[in-house]
């Protein structure tokens, strides 16, 4: 760590997010737009609805939209339209005069009905929209950020995750054999741990002895037939492939999430659109830390005692080699001199309860 990211750590606690900073640094008028609701669904119980669009000069804005098309196997009436005069589409826009009287105008009535001074009105609404939907996610990011920066704090603290660098080493340093030859499996098939077999084709000797009934020497060797089939799939991959260290990874992760919560602490209504980066890098933070979990995970399906066995037999059907066993406490290869052993034991992966709300906040 340099002295800048010290300094900055230094800094880190009382640089927190604060949330509701967010909000309450934007403008009136994107607090105006957050709080405004863009969808509705159900258009036809609004007020002062005209069953025709009047005769008036005035375009009307777009006040709500809806989609109201039923789901798969379920029907439902369309929605009365202005423009048609008829109950004819499921989608459409909500417009309302000056004076509050509304029309329903369904897909592309609007545009029938007005031309150009009414898609000028739809962009608009589209643009109010999409920033309305920005300006949301902000503010998920803003409660999700703290959730996050607190789990890495104790995700970087995790004995788990030394466990899981001694678990590797030791199986790299004892079996780095093993280690290659798993290796070359995930890598060519996925970690598909196939074998072939040469087995009787009796189907294949019957019709034979058929065809040569009446023959005066008739050949009665066996058949044989290979199959190829697969004894499982090595689980765990990950724990195998990856070799970046867990700890490491946890540390820039921490780091990561506390510059992303100090930039996040700049952000006002001038910068929003920018803001939109913070949105993906927060979501890379997320599966960044996900793939840290997932590789705790990998470590116990590795030293699953089922998943051994099967690279085991695997080891001895395929590669002719019989020095590996396993059993409930250890992984082991018999040595002319010294036996190898790893004993197997569970890594505790680290309860990660905040995961749900960070996805659900942050849309992932
Ligand atoms: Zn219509």
């Amino acid at each position: 760590m340099n002295d800048t990211d010290a300094q900055l750590d230094r800094h880190a606690e009382f640089e927190q997010t604060i949330v509701g900073r967010f909000r309450g640094a934007l403008s009136d008028e994107d607090r105006g737009l957050m709080a405004r609701t863009f969808w509705i669904s159900d258009p036809e119980a609004l007020p002062n609805l005209l069953d025709r669009v009047p005769a008036r000069d005035e375009v009307p804005e777009i006040e709500y939209r809806y989609d109201v098309t039923p789901p798969k196997g379920k029907s439902r009436p369309y929605v009365r339209c202005a423009h048609c005069f008829r109950p004819i589409h499921w989608k459409g826009n909500v417009a309302r005069y000056a004076d509050g009287c509304r029309l329903l105008l369904g897909c592309d009535c609007g545009e029938k009905q007005f031309g150009f001074r009414w898609s000028g009105r739809e962009e608009h609404f589209s643009d109010r929209m999409s920033r309305h939907d920005l300006l949301m996610r902000l503010e998920g990011l803003e409660t999700a950020l703290p959730l996050l920066h607190s789990f890495l704090v104790m995700l970087s603290e995790y004995p788990g995750l030394e466990g899981l660098i001694s678990l590797r080493d030791e199986l790299h340093t004892k079996m780095p054999e093993l280690v290659s030859l798993l290796t070359r499996v995930l890598h060519a098939s996925g970690g598909e741990l196939e074998i072939t077999e040469h087995i009787r084709d009796v189907a294949a000797e019957i019709a034979r002895d058929d065809r040569q009934k009446y023959a005066k020497n008739p050949e009665t060797k066996p058949i044989f037939i290979s199959v190829t089939k697969s004894l499982g799939r090595i689980a765990g991959a990950s724990f195998v492939l990856e070799g970046a260290s867990p700890l490491i990874d946890a540390r820039k992760l921490v780091n990561a999430c506390t510059h992303l919560q100090r930039r996040f602490a700049l952000v006002t209504s001038r910068h929003v659109l920018e803001a939109s980066a913070l949105l993906e890098e927060g979501e890379a933070v997320v599966r960044a830390a996900d793939g840290i979990v997932s590789r705790l995970e990998a470590a116990n399906k590795f030293f699953g005692l089922s998943n051994l066995q099967a690279i085991i037999q695997w080891l001895r059907k395929r590669m002719k080699l019989t020095v590996y066993t396993v059993s409930q406490a250890a992984l082991a290869r018999l040595g002319e001199v010294e036996t190898v052993r790893i004993e197997r034991r569970l890594i505790a992966v680290p309860e990660w309860s905040s995961r749900k709300r960070i996805g659900d906040l942050l849309g992932i």
